[in-house]
Parts: C-alpha cells; sequence; structure tokens
C-alpha cells in the first residue's frame, strides 16, 4: 500500500507532529545569553542583538547607576526593564561589557544603548510560528461558545421536564464533585509523601522567588469566592456570550432549555430545532477544523519548547515529577478503571476512542478549545448519545476539572512546604474542599488554574507571594492538567449514558 500524508490517519498525524514539534522546538531553543534591545529615537527604531555579555548596566541620567547584572541574568534584566515605569524608561542608559575570550586574547567591549522601547528574548523560528497555532486555537474556541449554548439549551430541553433536568444535572454535578474530590485526595496522597518542597534548596527558592515575583503582581487580579458565586449569574447574556464568560453562558442556557420544557410544544419546537441545527453545525465545523490540526499542534508545541526554559525544570524535578505521576495514576489508573467498570466500555477502547481530544487538549491547554474535540470523540468513538453529551460535556468542561483541582491542592502543599509550614489533617481538609471550589470557577482557557490557587492558599494561610515559585513551570503543568480535566468529563459522559440506559454498544 502506498503510503500518503492523506491516508495516515487524523490522531497518527497529531501524535507526529506533537513529536515533531517538541524536537524543532528544542533544537529553536531560545536562548538565555541573548537579548534583543530595540531602540526608537525620532521616529526611527532599530534593533539590537545582544550576545554573551558578561556584565549589564543601567544608567540614570548618563551617571546614576541603578542596577547591575551578570552573564545568568537574562530573566532579571527582563523584568527589571518591565517593572521600569515608562517616564524612567526615557533617560534610561544601558551599557552592556561583551568579553570575547580567545586563545590567548581577551577583548573587552562597551556597547551603549540609549533611548529603548523594549528589551526581549530573541525569538527563534519555533516561536515565530506560533501564530499559526493560534490560530487553531482560536477556531475551536470560536466553535465553542455557540457549541455550549446551543447543546446544553437542547440537552436541557430534550430531556423533557423540569424534574429529568434537575435529576440529571444534580447526578452529573454529583460524579463531578465526587471525582474532583478523588483527584485532590491522590494529589495530596503524592505530595504529603514525595515532599517535594522540602527537596528545594533555599537558593534556589530565592532565586525563583526574585525571577517570577515581577509577573506575579502584573497578572493575579483579587479572587473573591462571594463574587465567583454571584457573577454565575450574567446581568446580560448577550454580554456574557460576547465575553465568553462560560459559566454564565451555562447558566443562561441551562435556564433557556428548562423554560423551553415550560411553555407549550408548538412553541418550543421552532426554538429547539433551531439550536439543533446550529450545535450540528457547529460539530461539522469541528471536523473541518481538524484538518489542520497537526500543524496547529506543531506550531503550539514547537514555540512552547522553543520558549521553555529548562533549567527550571531540573529546578522543580520534583516537584512537576509528583504532580505528573499524581495526574497520571489518575487518568489511567482511576479515570479508566471508572469507565470500565462502571460504563463497560473497555479500557483500551476507551482511550484509543478520546485520543484525540487528549492530544489536543495537552496542546491547546484548553477545556474549553477542547470540548467540540471531546464531544464529537466521545459520540463517535464511544457512543455517547447526543442527549448526553450535549449537556453532559459542556457543563463539565466548565466545572469539572480534575487535573486542575489536584494541582491546586498539589501546588498549595508544595509551596507551604518551601516555606517550612506545617499543614495538619484540618489544613488538608480545607484544601480538598477549597480546591473543588476553586476548580470549578477556573475558567476553561490556558493559566487560569494557577490564579485560582489563590483562594487555596488564602484558605489555609500560605503566603500568595509563593506563587511566583512556581509560575515559571505552569505552562508546562496547565498542558498536562488540561488532560485529566477532560478525560474526566468524557468519563462521567460515558457512565451517566449507562446509567441512563442509552450507551450505544457497538
Ligand atoms: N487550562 C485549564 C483548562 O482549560 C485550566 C487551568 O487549570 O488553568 O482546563
Amino acid at each position: 500500500m502506498k503510503l500518503s500524508w492523506k491516508s495516515i490517519a487524523l490522531h497518527h498525524k497529531i501524535l507526529a507532529a506533537l513529536v515533531l514539534g517538541a524536537v524543532f522546538g528544542a533544537f529553536f531553543n531560545v536562548s538565555r545569553y541573548e537579548l534583543e534591545v530595540t531602540t526608537r529615537k525620532d521616529r526611527i527604531t532599530e534593533s539590537h542583538i545582544v550576545k554573551n555579555w558578561s556584565a549589564i548596566d543601567f544608567f540614570r541620567a548618563e551617571t546614576v547607576k541603578i542596577a547591575s547584572f551578570g552573564r545568568e541574568d537574562q530573566l532579571n534584566i527582563l523584568q527589571f526593564f518591565k517593572r521600569l515605569p515608562a517616564k524612567e524608561r526615557k533617560e534610561l542608559m544601558m551599557r552592556v561589557k561583551v568579553e570575547e575570550t580567545g586563545p590567548a586574547v581577551i577583548k573587552e567591549e562597551w556597547r551603549r544603548f540609549d533611548n529603548i522601547a523594549s528589551i526581549e528574548k530573541v525569538k527563534t523560528i519555533a516561536v515565530q510560528i506560533k501564530p499559526v497555532g493560534t490560530i487553531f486555537i482560536r477556531l475551536l474556541m470560536f466553535v465553542a461558545i455557540p457549541l455550549v449554548l446551543a447543546s446544553l439549551i437542547i440537552g436541557a430541553a430534550s430531556l423533557g421536564d423540569i424534574t429529568r433536568v434537575g435529576k440529571l444535572g444534580g447526578k452529573t454535578i454529583a460524579w463531578y464533585i465526587a471525582t474532583t474530590a478523588i483527584a485532590i485526595t491522590i494529589g495530596l496522597t503524592f505530595v504529603n509523601v514525595l515532599q517535594p518542597g522540602t527537596r528545594l534548596s533555599g537558593d534556589a527558592r530565592d532565586k525563583l522567588m526574585v525571577e517570577f515575583q515581577g509577573d506575579l503582581a502584573a497578572d493575579i487580579p483579587p479572587v473573591d469566592l462571594v463574587d465567583m458565586l454571584v457573577n454565575i449569574v450574567a446581568t446580560n447574556p448577550i454580554n456574557a456570550l460576547a465575553s465568553g464568560e462560560m459559566l454564565q453562558i451555562v447558566f443562561f442556557a441551562l435556564m433557556i432549555g428548562v423554560s423551553l420544557t415550560l411553555i407549550p410544544q408548538k412553541r418550543a419546537k421552532p426554538v429547539v430545532d433551531f439550536f439543533d441545527g446550529v450545535s450540528d453545525t457547529m460539530i461539522k465545523m469541528v471536523g473541518m477544523i481538524m484538518t489542520i490540526a497537526p500543524y496547529g499542534v506543531f506550531a503550539l508545541i514547537a514555540a512552547t519548547v522553543g520558549e521553555f526554559g529548562f533549567d527550571i525544570l531540573q529546578t522543580l524535578l520534583w516537584y512537576v515529577v509528583t504532580l505528573v505521576a499524581a495526574l497520571s495514576v489518575h487518568t489511567f489508573g482511576v479515570l479508566g478503571t471508572a469507565v470500565r467498570f462502571l460504563s463497560g466500555i473497555p479500557y483500551k477502547k476507551f482511550f484509543i476512542g478520546i485520543r484525540e481530544a487528549m492530544l489536543v487538549a495537552f496542546t491547546t491547554s484548553s477545556s474549553g478549545a477542547t470540548l467540540p474535540v471531546n464531544m464529537r470523540v466521545c459520540e463517535q468513538n464511544l457512543g455517547v448519545p447526543k442527549k448526553i453529551t450535549s449537556f453532559v460535556l459542556p457543563l463539565g468542561a466548565t466545572i469539572n476539572m480534575d487535573g486542575t483541582s489536584m494541582y491546586q491542592g498539589v501546588a498549595a502543599v508544595f509551596i507551604a512546604q518551601v516555606y517550612g509550614f506545617d499543614l495538619g489533617l484540618a489544613e488538608q481538609l480545607t484544601i480538598l474542599f477549597t480546591a473543588i471550589l476553586a476548580s470549578i470557577g477556573t475558567a476553561p482557557v490556558p493559566g487560569v488554574g494557577i490564579i485560582m490557587l489563590i483562594i487555596v492558599l488564602r484558605a489555609v494561610n500560605v503566603p500568595e507571594e509563593g506563587i511566583a515559585l512556581i509560575l515559571g513551570i505552569d505552562r508546562f503543568l496547565d498542558m498536562c492538567r488540561t488532560v485529566p480535566n477532560i478525560v474526566g468529563d468524557a468519563t462521567i459522559s460515558t457512565i451517566i449514558a449507562k446509567q441512563e440506559g442509552v450507551l450505544q454498544t457497538r
């Protein structure tokens, strides 16, 4: 048989793209010893590459030295510039000392830069192709919002009456909370046994704090549990749709679905038919979008690996190992077994069936973007009818995050261990409870889990600044935790379908 690109199955293409993208990104990894300094004077912009410095000094008003950095300080230099008020940037002068060491000569050279507009890492080709991946994520997100709205409306409406919606909703949420609690318990067990926080040296801790504290202040908005609850109800649902507020959209759609069951059939039918059509159209669109998935995945992975600081992986190795081990046990142990025994789908069939969704979750770090793919594979490969996927999966993508909740539990204890705090059983239970709530409030998009972690830290009085310790590795861990987030949803959809007697076993 002749092997052509067209004849290869899509999941194989995506997997190949993932591996090739990672290799490409590692090869074109962004250098720690290069900076791109852009200067702007009289509307003339110039870009300069600064390499292999041995010292970089910054001066105010030509003479007053305000900061001094060494060879290893790329991140600190970027931070320093980012935090500098615009006014001070104007009168900033940068002096770079470059030493060229030959066999016998040591050449020393100072370069001077004024009117600095920006200082950035030098982007490699691996990072430059990122827009291809961003388009892929955006295409999936653009399907996700209308899909969530339409599916949940028809999902709730097709159940026929309000008591069935309530019953099925209650059952689904109970399953979601149960699996989330199991996930956190597994995470807490791993972090307490392996003690990754006590294995981090004081030096490494101080270095991480200095490098990432600046990002922290900028990234973290105030989070409040009561506000979170109040916010589920949108004052203007159109606004919620426009700004992609998932929890608000879910609530709004459920309310419409339920109300449709309460008005005369004749009036409700055209509305339901309309949204049914919208949902089918969106699912069809996902099929089209997925044909470019290999390119999107390649670009996303290449850019992530290309930007990745491998040193930080080394520094936080124990933390990463703890979390990845716990996430794997939950995904392949607990969830896989639950599917096998509670829905009767063989272990292998389940994971093969949803592998496309798992790959997309890993590369996009977004349960929201993966939702359309998850719905498609659960219907087509696992035999979960649309009636169930359209209700259970959008709800799950928004409120059920096994990976994120486990991550929040592990991260909270890790930070406490680094600070030398002893968390007793009562505190660990508080973590369990608040991580369930925090994960419910986490939006299904990249990087929100770490922001919601604040709720957990506050509940057990662990300093919020500790987040700086794990900020540098978050991009990678976000990819890892998003996989169980969507596998958990798929798991529950099969269990509910089985319990409702509608799982189509082929
Ligand atoms: N990226 C995760 C998701 O979309 C959320 C998070 O933990 O940041 O499921």
